[in-house]
């Protein structure tokens, strides 16, 4: 599919690591110019996502390195497992800004660029826990549940300017964000890879392809979807 996304201009952020690098990688080998961000790592600009104004300045710094922009995907996110009981107010609040609230500031950002554009592209980060709860996820669940609200209402408000918005709701996925959880509880990389019908964890691939697709044209009808992007582990 090289070329499919020639003369697209891109942000991706939490392009440092997992699902955020390989959108990065894929969007460029389809030929987006792809403007990368961070906290940490090879990335274009390295920031804070959840510092007021950071979003403000990422756009504005994507601009002026690619001369417009048409195309944001929020990859940024963090997840972590604890009971109810061990969510202290800060690690909730937290999870909701990394995962939710930067991703509103972004997409409000950037909306006046995508809708110049007249075909832009927002491709939002939710999980199968968009959809359905999971033990030790109560923080992570509602943010996710939340940014696929979000993903529907902005599809809704932004369509009329030529702007699909979509929610790509990846099952388990094989990445630094998920090692730490599989490493300590084995059993629990177990039932996902078993829970899917394709049997396995899913690539950070998997889901970037699935993107990639989104961003292009053959997708210009497909608007305010949550796709699971899961081996087929939600059919059961
Ligand atoms: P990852 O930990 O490999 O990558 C996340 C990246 O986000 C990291 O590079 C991290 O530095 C960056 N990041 C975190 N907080 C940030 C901040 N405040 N500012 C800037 N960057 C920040 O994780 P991943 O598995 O690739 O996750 C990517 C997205 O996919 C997340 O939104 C995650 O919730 C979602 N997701 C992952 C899975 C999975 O199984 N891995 C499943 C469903 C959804």
């Amino acid at each position: 599919m090289s070329g499919r996304l020639e003369g697209r201009r891109a942000i991706v952020t939490g392009a440092g690591s997992g699902i955020g690098a390989a959108v990065a990688k894929r969007l460029a080998a389809d030929g987006a110019r792809v403007f990368t961000c961070d906290l940490k790592g090879e990335v274009d600009h390295l920031a804070d996502v959840t510092v007021e104004g950071a979003s403000a300045a990422l756009v504005e710094a994507a601009v002026e390195a690619m001369g417009g922009l048409d195309t944001v995907v929020p990859c940024a996110g963090i997840a972590a497992f604890s009971p109810l009981e061990g969510h202290t107010d800060a690690y909730f609040r937290q999870v909701l800004e990394v995962n939710l609230v930067a991703v509103f500031r972004l997409v409000r950002d950037a909306a006046e660029h995508l809708k110049q554009a007249g075909n832009g592209r927002i491709v939002t980060i939710g999980s199968t826990t968009s959809t359905y709860g999971d033990e030790g996820l109560c923080a992570y669940s509602a943010s996710k549940h939340a940014v696929l609200g979000f993903t529907k209402s902005a599809a809704a408000e932004l369509g009329p300017h030529g702007v699909t918005v979509n929610c790509v709701q990846p099952g388990a996925i094989d990445t630094p964000m998920t090692a730490p959880a599989f490493e300590e509880m084995p059993e629990y990389r177990t039932f996902w890879e078993n829970k899917a019908p394709l049997r396995r964890l899913g690539r950070p691939e998997d889901i970037a392809d699935v993107i990639a697709f989104l961003c292009s044209d053959d997708a210009r009808f497909m608007s305010g979807h949550g796709l699971w992007v899961d081996g087929g582990a939600m059919v059961r």
